[in-house]
Parts: structure tokens; sequence; C-alpha cells
């Protein structure tokens, strides 16, 4: 017992592999004026008559033919923050999407791989689906409709906000992942799909129940992606969103996905929200050959791990005193 506690001692003094990990995998608007639904006078084919940006030459999402893509070596795409719990996430049904949002993103960026600003910081993320496990995202790969798409949305950090980087031509940034079904449960989804049946109801808000990390929701390889330049695929469709389209999908089971179609928008449920494919116009699509996705645990992370093995070296000594004194006294 002492050579076990001794040698957890030490341990603790060089790294703490003595106590449970604390941070592994820790659990963690809008209003009407535009509908998905085709014959309806709200729907995809009449934005444009409201959002003049709709009918834009550069528009999202699109079909990506792997056969006509540029292979490029671009420099590593950088996921900054990525590792750190989100602080105080709300998950939001603004009636056309379920969209996670945090109080401060000033810890998650992304830089590098075909981005030309040195940062662009989180907004929110949000999914869009379909009606069933044959469709669902916005952009297609070969034609291949997948059952749901994530949007990692972020700003060019030389402007304020998304909605004051939208106007620019280099204002804004996604990331988008694919889904496939598969049979188990993704564990990583379940602060988010548990919080579903509390937002029902559109313009509803409710804090999600157990914090979560951005890492855990990437699906296991990140290295390949496709990108272009395109639009927002919702009014008002503005132009200048840097795309980045990963290859590998985020694996969901059919039950959890089926949570998302219980989402309610005015209109009652929201089987539904993607936008039809654009025409692509000639815009170059590029797929990175070049240097890996590099999942920076940045500064910040280092520091507050730092600090977590310098508590537990001093929790480990004081569990030690204990012992000490049941050796000696015996
Ligand atoms: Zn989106």
């Amino acid at each position: 017992m002492f050579e076990i506690f001794l040698t957890c001692f030490i341990a603790g003094i060089i790294q703490t592999s003595c106590l449970p990990n604390s941070h592994e995998h820790a659990h963690p608007s809008s209003h009407v004026g535009f509908g998905y639904n085709e014959n309806d006078p709200l729907g995809p084919n009449h934005w444009p008559e409201k959002y003049a940006k709709c009918a834009g030459k550069y528009q999202s999402p699109i079909d990506i033919e792997e056969n006509i893509v540029t292979r490029v070596a671009l420099p590593p795409l950088m996921l900054n923050g990525f590792y750190a719990p989100l602080e105080n996430p709300t998950i939001t049904n603004n009636g056309h999407t379920v969209m996670v949002q945090v109080n401060s993103t000033d810890a998650v960026s992304i830089s590098g791989g075909p981005l030309l600003n040195p940062s662009f910081k989180f907004a929110q993320f949000h999914f869009h689906w379909g009606a069933n496990d044959s469709l669902g995202s916005e952009d297609m790969i070969n034609n291949h409709s997948y059952p749901m798409e994530l949007h990692m949305v972020f700003y060019n950090s030389d402007y304020s906000n998304t909605t004051d980087a939208q106007q620019y031509m280099d204002g804004l940034a996604v990331l988008a992942f694919f889904f496939e079904v598969t049979e188990k449960d993704n564990k990583f989804y379940k602060p988010i799909v548990q919080s579903l049946s509390r937002i029902v109801n559109p313009q509803s808000t409710v804090p999600l129940e157990e914090s979560l990390k951005l890492v855990d929701l990437l699906p296991s390889n990140v290295d390949n992606y496709f990108t272009y330049m395109g639009s927002l695929t919702t009014p008002p469709c503005s132009e200048g969103v840097r795309w980045i389209d990963f290859k590998h999908p985020i694996l969901l089971s059919h039950e959890q996905l089926a949570k998302f179609r219980t989402i309610h928008s005015d209109a009652g449920i929201l089987s539904h929200n993607f936008r039809p494919i654009q025409p692509l116009s000639n815009r170059p699509i590029w797929y990175n050959s070049g240097s890996p996705t590099n999942l920076n645990l940045d500064s910040e992370t280092q520091k507050s791990n730092s600090f977590k093995n310098q508590i537990s070296r001093v929790f480990l000594v004081f569990s030690f005193v204990p012992f000490v004194l049941f050796y000696f006294n015996n």
C-alpha cells in the first residue's frame, strides 16, 4: 500500500497519472421571413423576392464533384481552443435551426489552411437536416446527400461580430461537417440531443445541461477537406463566405437524428431545413492534399492544464500524509 502511494506521490510531482483525468471528455435568432417548403410563398424559390442577394451568382450550397476539384497543398488549418469546454453554452430553436451559442468565444478560433486573415473567431454552431435519413445536408458530395450537416460559424476578427462581418467578402468562414447513420448513439452529442425536447417551440432557449468541447463534435479525421467561396445558406444569403467542408463524416444513430425532426418552426414541424443546390458558376473547388489539420492545444488550455496539474500535486501531497502517519505509527 505504502509503495503504491509513494509511487503516486512521485508520479504526482512529475505528472498526474494517478488521478482520474478530471477533464476527460467533459459532458458537459430570428423570426418568420423564410421557410423551406418548396411550394410555400416563403420557400427557397421565393427568397430572392425579399432578399436580393439570394439570387447572387456565387451562392451555397453546391454539389461538389470530386472529379473536378483541384488538389492543392494548403498550409495547416489551425483549430484553436477546441479542447476547452464551452462556457455556459445555450441551445436555441430560432424557428429555422437548432443553434448552440456561448457568452465568450474569445478562446475559440480558426486560422491557416485557405484562410488569409490570421484569425476567425467562433460565433455559433447549428444544424441542417432532412425529413429522413436519406437526405438533409446542404452541400452534396458527388450528388450524394447526407442526413444532416453541422455548421460551425466563424467571423474575421477584423470585424466586431457576424452581422458586421457578413457585409465583407472576407468576413465569414464556416466549417461544415456531414453526418452518417450508425448503429450506436454518439455519446458526445447527448448534451445536444437531450436538450432538443426542451426547445421544441420556436424562439426558445435553454442552457445545455452539460457543457461540451468542440473537439468532441468533430469526425475522427479532419485532415481532408474541400474548400470554396460561397454564401450564407439562409437569407440574407450574403456572399464572401469561405466554406471548408470535411470529407469524413460524423457518426450519429438514427434515433439521435430523428430527434432533430421533432423541432417546430412557426409553421409546424421543421421536418427539413436544407436549401436546394445552387449553380457552381465555374467557381474553383479545392481539395487539401497538403498539411494535416492542427488541433492546436493553445496556450490558454496549456496554462489551464498546468494549473490543474499543480492543484493535483497539492492534493496528492495531502492525501499522502495520513498514510505516512499510519505507516510510522505501526
Ligand atoms: Zn447553416
